[in-house]
């Protein structure tokens, strides 16, 4: 007889570690006390109270993979993309601050950045400053290496000039990731990433979107009129900003993956509680067959989306290639997002189309995974490419 105590092979793809487990637990009762209460509110007024950001911070989900030598979790981006899935759930805007910061901030310092710039920025990254990541302008979305911003040398600092568009968390941050070219003429090799801090003397936050989904987050336009940077700064090599870009956006997508699998199962949640609770011909809607079945459909799109997910997260925190993997999870994840929340729209029936109840806002918020850190054209493009190879 096989003894049942030990494992009997590798573990299920699903299995989480303590850690883990613990975090998705402290991060889903943050996400249903702090959060739930406000998500209304806080979409009509298209703003996250100062006071939650700070939570996020005390909960620790906005330094998750920064050392704890500099103030943060140690932890992994599996962790990070748990975190944002879960806050997802229940707010698509909250969870995009804490992923921006995870997946793209602090990773790229993480990587790329010099010891003397992690002692700098880790320690208020991890306690009291937002990030933000600035690569696209108004010219450059997918074509994002056609970027205009100009970054000038004079003597020990450089002096940028331009205008950075779509930048989340802009009207919240403290620290600024800002791809700019040092040299036109060189194409994407004189692309370099900066740290810019928004008191930096000739640096603004413009304009900000009025959207259509995730409206509590903030997107806004960066101003750089000769914006003066020290070269201390410069965050990896000067004309390798493309590689600092990409190999950060390729583990970004991860987190877009989260978020959309959390906006999933959360629009899912509230479409099972309503079929419970709505009664129609005697008796509740989720006794009639043809619902059962329209939510057993939803569950058998969330959970691939997640494994996708949380493979494409581990496939990266044990240093295995993962980049296909990345790629498929955001299109998988976004696309069935998109679905999913707009069949839990139906199962409301008109209600589900009244802002009184909270599904309708899911459907909203899920549409921006199918255009951040690259469009689904740029998933599939990216998806090709490893599959066919460089040509
Ligand atoms: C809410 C929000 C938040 C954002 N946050 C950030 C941020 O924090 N930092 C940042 O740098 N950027 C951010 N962005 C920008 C975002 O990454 C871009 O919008 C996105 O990359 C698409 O670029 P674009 O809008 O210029 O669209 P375009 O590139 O103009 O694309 C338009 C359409 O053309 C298609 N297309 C373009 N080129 C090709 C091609 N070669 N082959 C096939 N199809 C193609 C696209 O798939 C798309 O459907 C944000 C955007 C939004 C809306």
């Amino acid at each position: 007889m096989t003894d049942r105590s030990e494992p009997a092979g590798p573990l299920p793809l699903s299995t989480l570690t303590e850690d883990e487990t613990m975090l998705r637990g402290e991060v889903r009762q943050f996400a249903e006390k702090r959060v739930r209460p406000l998500v209304g509110q806080m979409d009509q007024e298209a703003q996250i109270p100062r006071d939650l950001i700070a939570a996020l911070f005390e909960l620790g989900v906005m330094g998750v993979e920064i050392p704890e030598t500099h103030g943060g979790a140690g932890a992994s981006l599996f962790m990070a993309c748990l975190a944002v899935e879960e806050l997802a759930r229940v707010d698509a805007s909250v969870a995009i601050v804490a992923d921006v910061q995870n997946t793209l901030v602090n990773n790229c310092i993480l990587r790329w950045g010099n010891e003397e710039q992690k002692g700098r920025y880790f320690p208020k990254l991890a306690s009291e400053w937002v990030g933000a990541y600035a690569l696209s302008e108004a010219g450059a979305g997918s074509d994002a290496f056609a970027l205009r911003c100009r970054a000038v040398e004079e003597g020990d600092h450089y002096e940028l000039t331009g205008q950075k568009l779509w930048v989340t968390n802009a009207a919240e941050a403290e620290l600024f990731v800002v791809l700019a070219t040092v040299d036109p003429s060189k194409g994407y090799k004189g692309i370099t990433a900066f740290l810019v801090e928004r008191g930096f003397p000739g640096f603004r936050v413009g304009k900000k979107e009025d959207k259509l989904g995730i409206r509590a987050s903030s997107t806004c336009e960066l101003v750089l009129e000769g914006c003066r940077v020290p070269k201390a700064n410069v965050l990896g090599e000067v004309g390798k900003g493309y590689k600092v870009a990409i190999e950060t956006l390729n583990e970004g997508r991860i987190g877009i993956a989260a978020q959309m699998v959390g906006v999933a199962q959360g629009a899912f949640d509230q479409a099972l509680r309503y079929s419970r609770e709505r009664e129609q011909f005697g008796k509740p809607i989720g006794d009639f067959q043809a619902v059962q079945f329209q939510l057993a459909e939803l569950a058998t799109e969330i959970e691939p989306s997640q494994l996708l997910t949380h493979n494409a997260a581990r496939l990266r925190d044990s240093d295995a290639p993962f980049i296909k993997e990345a790629a498929m999870c955001k299109l998988f994840a976004s696309r069935s997002a998109e679905h999913v929340t707009s069949r839990a729209v139906e199962v409301f029936g008109g209600y589900g189309f009244t802002r009184e109840y909270p599904v309708e806002k899911y459907f909203r918020d899920q549409k921006i995974g199918q255009i951040y850190e690259g469009t689904t054209n740029m998933q599939l493009m990216a998806i090709a490419k490893q599959i066919f190879g460089k040509l």
